[in-house]
């Protein structure tokens, strides 16, 4: 979503790899499908994981493996952030997981409130994202029809541009805005 997460997780992916290290490269929701794509054009084949995937279940599946790279961990139920402590607690797997810290409407996901709370470290990825008036962007807002909007379902995958009117059902994109514009809806020029 214009964060450039994807594009670190690809990185540690292939920096992993590299050094004769195996892993899972883990993604849901992409909407490239069953791969992890960043804005640079790499990409990487991936497991794409639903709310239902049992992810300690999984590396015991694929075990041994040395390393887990989860993207869009934002999307994961609280349980299965749990099941990514005991992968490494239990299996000895290091897990990276990237995810957005607040949804469109700026409260925090669900996926990533927890694992905020059980993570051994987290790290702000500093990324160039700016609102359009040039301060750092902090806000996803969710743009539908061309207006911001602060409520509705907590995943919905944007397929628009600026600009491009869809075949039919709403113009559903997402725009980076600061504090202030994202609070007052203010998209710029
Ligand atoms: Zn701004």
């Amino acid at each position: 979503m214009g964060s450039g997460k994807s594009t670190v997780a690809l990185q540690i992916h292939h920096n992993l790899s590299n050094r004769q290290l195996y892993g899972l490269l883990l993604t849901t929701l992409d909407r490239e499908g069953r791969q992890v794509t960043s804005r640079l054009g790499v990409a990487a084949p991936a497991i794409e994981v639903g709310p239902d995937v049992d992810l300690h279940a999984l590396a015991v599946k694929y075990w041994p493996i040395h390393y887990m790279v989860c993207d869009e961990v934002q999307f994961y139920t609280p349980a299965q952030c749990d099941q990514l402590a005991r992968v490494v607690d239990e299996l000895d797997v290091d897990v990276y997981g990237f995810g957005l810290l607040t949804d469109f409407r700026g409260r925090l996901f669900e996926g990533t409130q927890r694992m905020l709370e059980i993570a051994d470290e987290h790290t702000p990825l500093q990324v160039e994202a700016r609102c359009w008036c040039g301060a750092r962007a902090t806000h996803n807002a969710r743009v539908v029809n061309g207006d911001v909007v602060y409520e509705g379902a907590t995943v919905m995958v944007g397929d628009t541009r600026a600009g491009e009117a869809p075949l039919f059902g709403d113009a559903v994109r997402y725009e980076l805005l600061c504090r202030q514009h994202f609070l007052r809806g203010d998209l710029g020029a």
